[in-house]
């Protein structure tokens, strides 16, 4: 079990990783980047691949925050998907930013297979529909993605989905085959490991108090300071206050996973036979998958303004009950909580403060695929090569009406009319 992460499954099957001890005194770099999850640690890969040096402070561990707690879902594209973008963007940069869509996914299978990352890689995403309606949405989605090009997707009917999903509330889906599932604490670990055999340095233990601007920032920590030409903002939902320009405009929200004891391989095999990952279509989703070790991992549920919920086993078990009544008299090992950062939007927050200091959060849900992409594209405009960078940075954010105080009521509020919604299957 690694210490000082979430006590989770995860945690607990993490592959070794050494103690990485926390930044001391005054040292220089091209770059300092803040946060060690995936938006940190794949920024600093791609631009230590590029030649840059690169200092990662964290204020935990390597994948503390949602990066080692996440459901493993290798999922494409946004949280709002593409076409919401191009309502929203001028057609050139709406069209870039549907190109990037499926390109994370493929950072993480380049990534997993060029540095021998040890991370249960499997391939097969189901989007599974309740009603009616979401399956329509799900043949919209489906003609939309093959507008961009991309044909890794099959629509399921009843009788299909139920020989991949061994559950009765499903009236079909859709396949992704370039979906999938990961280790995810094991990912961002053996990515960190990456950095370092590239010369990069990261520090655990080592929270950023306070960024001092100018033509090279100065980042502090409690015991230490990085000066650098540039600084990369890859806090995300932990990020509390330190740049209060970012806060306004996204919100925490916890999400819950449990984990069940490993179950015999009939059972298990039965309920996923593809061993797909599976997440329904409700705004407040469940998502679900099996582990290396034949768990069923099951999530959902949203806490807005990130608050720990006191009995996360509670909250979640009656869905994952709901889904496979089957499991009634299985035993939950593991039970946690992580935070996403949620966007009015919905899409990703991009930017920068300055002439050089570089952010990407607020993903909101999504991020595994994400997270990937901004390490490229926050690389490439690092090199000067910002035309990714600047259409994703296009995207209009829009502060939480009534401003920190009001944001977790009137997201709450937001919440229940989509479960509503769900509820009614309109
Ligand atoms: C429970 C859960 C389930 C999810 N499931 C999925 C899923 O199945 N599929 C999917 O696509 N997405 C999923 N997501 C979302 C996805 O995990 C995130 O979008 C993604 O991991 C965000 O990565 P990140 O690097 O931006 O942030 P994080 O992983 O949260 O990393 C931020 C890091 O910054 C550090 N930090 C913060 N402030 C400071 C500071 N001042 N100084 C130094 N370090 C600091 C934190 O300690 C943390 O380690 C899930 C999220 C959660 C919480």
């Amino acid at each position: 079990m690694l210490t000082d992460h979430t006590g989770s499954y995860y945690a607990a099957s993490a592959n070794p990783t050494p103690q990485r001890p926390p930044l001391q005194g005054l040292v220089e770099a091209d770059v300092c980047v803040i946060g060690a999850g995936y938006t940190g640690i794949s920024t600093a890969l791609f631009l230590l691949e590029q030649g840059f040096s690169v200092r990662v402070l964290e204020a935990v561990k390597v994948g503390f925050g949602a990066s080692g707690r996440n459901g493993g879902q290798i999922v494409n594209s946004y949280s709002r998907d593409i076409d919401v973008i191009e309502r929203t963007l001028p057609a050139p940069q709406a069209r870039l930013l549907g190109e990037m869509a499926f390109e994370g996914g493929r950072i993480i299978r380049d990534r997993v297979q060029r540095y021998g990352i040890q991370c249960d890689l499997k391939d097969g995403g189901i989007f599974a529909a309740l009603n009616a309606k979401q399956m329509q949405h799900l043949q919209a989605q489906k003609a939309l993605w093959e507008r961009y090009g991309y044909n890794h997707l099959e629509m399921l009917d009843g009788t299909d989905i139920r020989q991949r999903v061994d559950s009765q509330r499903y009236v079909g889906g859709m396949l992704d085959r370039q979906g999938g599932h990961i280790h995810p604490l094991n990912l961002v670990l053996g990515e960190a490991a990456a950095v370092e055999s590239l010369g990069g340095v990261i520090h655990e233990h080592s929270a950023v108090i306070r960024v001092e601007p100018g033509e090279r920032p100065l980042v502090h920590t409690a015991q230490g300071q990085v000066r650098a030409r540039f600084v990369v903002v890859a806090g995300n939902a932990y990020l509390g206050g330190l740049i209060p320009q970012l806060a306004a405009k996204s919100m925490p929200c916890g999400t819950q996973v449990i984990t069940t004891a490993p179950l015999d391989e009939e059972l298990a095999r039965s309920l996923l036979p593809e061993d797909d990952c599976v997440e329904d279509c409700n705004y407040l989703l469940d998502y679900y998958r099996l582990s290396a070790d034949r768990r069923l991992i099951y999530g959902g549920g949203v806490v807005y303004g990130a608050r720990d919920p006191a009995n996360v086993e509670a909250l979640v078990r009656p869905k994952l009950l709901k889904t496979f009544p089957q499991l009634a008299d299985v035993k939950i090992d593991y039970a946690w909580t992580g935070n996403f950062l949620l966007t009015l939007s919905r899409l990703p927050q991009v930017g920068r403060i300055g002439d050089n200091i570089y952010y990407s959060q607020g993903c909101s849900g999504h991020g595994v695929t994400y997270t990937h992409l901004a390490g490229k594209v926050l690389a490439e405009a690092l090199r000067g090569q910002a035309e990714r960078f600047d259409a994703f940075a296009a995207l209009p954010h829009y502060p939480f009406p009534g401003g920190r105080l009001l944001q977790v009521p009137f997201s709450a509020l937001g919440a229940l009319y989509y479960s509503l919604r769900d509820r009614l299957g309109i």
